[in-house]
């Protein structure tokens, strides 16, 4: 309290992030802090039946506009916010109103119960979202313009854009996240700015924090940034690509040399349990209507099930430790900015674990393109094509009882009613209609 006094700061926002992916916040004045550390912000329960493309309840998600939940600040995230004067931001966990127990649609409480049932194993997940966007720019009648007209890592843009780099290493450092990188990426005005990796639920948490400041931050500088998955149809899609390790006692055992795939029996379970629900997880991990335009062959998206090292049109690439003598951390490309982070890890760790408990085996690497894969070297590696719409993933989702079973009856209502309306309302709109609702919302 002294410290943000003495910072000026007058509001402190509490987030939270809904089935859409839709980053929100309520704030409470400094002088009523305290008392909302213990009690939290209300918000009504049909906060979590909203779709992407407006604030109506979707029918089928189990809510209604009655009733409210509490929205308590977990004093550990809180950031004094570098774009915002005056403001200071936490993360809200969805209580119940009265006795404060966790309740069942808070998607960061998923999160926590998934790392907690892999603890249980004696086991963690280390983890960072690796996300890609776009610097856009809007005319006098709205249209979207391009920011520049470049390609993959060229210098150019990384000189004009170099304050505003500058601004967003400072906005990112200010707030505790470790910044390792950056480039220009592949479509025009698209950038890749990666920070470095953490335990499951701080990297969920970074997400939010990442792209909360992208966008603030840009628009400083008059530009739009958006991580909206598919922008351009000619051009480069944006990824969030889930980089994950599994570690024991404080030691990454992903890999493991004696292993004839490099990979350790326990990663190599828990990998394959992500391919076996993979297609039901894209409901998840790649949820808007949007995604699907991304996840096309040879695009570097990974729009099959496999996996392969050092491959960028498997689903799951992955990387080896400096002396390449075995694994060292998974990437699910499979991922993106419309998918609450703290869903996607969740159900990614839930069907890690499905795998682990099976005893699920590894299928053989894919060496090439699976794109260019014949049909009879697909089945020994699992090669699938994965669902080529939101529609189709979310009729896999609704038969895959391990990823409903781990979010829970009150949640998986809630989830599948709202991303069955978005479906509905949105299953024949143009990348033109598209870009208008979800551009400023990813
Ligand atoms: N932009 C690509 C995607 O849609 C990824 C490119 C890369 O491998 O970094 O995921
Ligand atoms: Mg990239």
């Amino acid at each position: 309290m002294e410290h943000l006094k003495e910072k000026g700061i007058k509001f402190v926002r509490v987030l939270w992030c809904d089935n859409a992916n839709i980053i929100r916040a309520k704030s409470v004045h400094i002088k009523y802090l305290e008392d909302t550390l213990d009690s939290g912000v209300k918000i009504a329960k049909a906060q979590m039946g909203i779709p992407v493309m407006y604030d109506a309840v979707a029918p089928n998600a189990g809510l209604s506009p009655v009733g409210e939940v509490t929205l308590v600040p977990d004093p550990t995230t809180l950031k004094i916010l570098p774009f915002a004067k005056g403001q200071a931001s936490m993360i809200g966990d969805m209580k119940s109103l009265g006795d404060l127990t966790p309740w069942f649609n808070c998607p960061r409480d998923y999160l926590k119960r998934q790392i907690d049932r892999l603890s249980g194993m004696g086991l963690e997940i280390k983890s960072v979202f690796e996300n890609e966007f776009y610097l856009l720019k809007k005319d006098e009648d709205g249209n979207i313009i391009k920011s520049d007209e470049t390609s993959f890592a060229m210098t150019a843009p990384q000189n004009s854009y170099d304050q505003m780099i500058l601004d967003l290493e400072e906005s990112m450092t200010s707030q505790g996240l470790e910044v390792e990188s950056y480039y220009s990426e592949s479509g025009p005005g698209q950038h890749e700015f990666n920070v470095k990796y953490s335990d499951a639920l701080q990297s969920a948490d970074n997400q939010i924090t990442y792209r909360e400041t992208v966008r603030a931050v840009a628009s400083r500088y008059g530009l739009i940034a958006s991580f909206m998955p598919k922008i351009f149809e000619d051009a480069g899609g944006n990824g969030t690509h889930l980089n994950f390790s599994l570690w024991r006692d404080e030691e990454n055992i992903s890999g493991e040399s004696n292993e004839k795939n490099g990979i350790s029996k326990t990663s190599s379970a828990f990998v394959a349990g992500i391919m076996h629900h993979l297609k039901a997880l894209c409901a998840v991990t790649i949820p808007s209507t949007n995604s699907y335009r991304r996840v096309i062959p040879h695009f570097w998206a990974g729009a099959f099930v496999s996996w392969g090292y050092y491959n960028r049109e498997a689903a799951i690439r992955v990387s080896k430790n400096e002396s390449q003598s075995k694994a060292q951390r998974f990437e699910l490309k499979i991922s993106d900015a419309s998918a609450n982070p703290y869903l996607a890890l969740g159900a990614l760790i839930a069907c890690g674990i499905d795998g682990i408990e099976k005893d699920m085996v590894l299928p053989e690497e894919t060496t090439i393109d699976p794109g260019y894969l014949k049909s009879s070297e697909c089945e020994s590696r699992w090669v699938e094509r994965l669902p080529k719409n939101l529609g189709e993933a979310l009729d896999y989702l609704k038969d895959d009882s391990i990823v409903l079973n781990s979010m829970g009856e009150e949640l998986a209502k809630s989830y599948v009613g709202v991303k069955e309306f978005e479906w509905d309302v949105l299953k024949s709109a143009t990348l033109e209609e598209e870009v208008k609702i979800m551009l400023e919302r990813f």
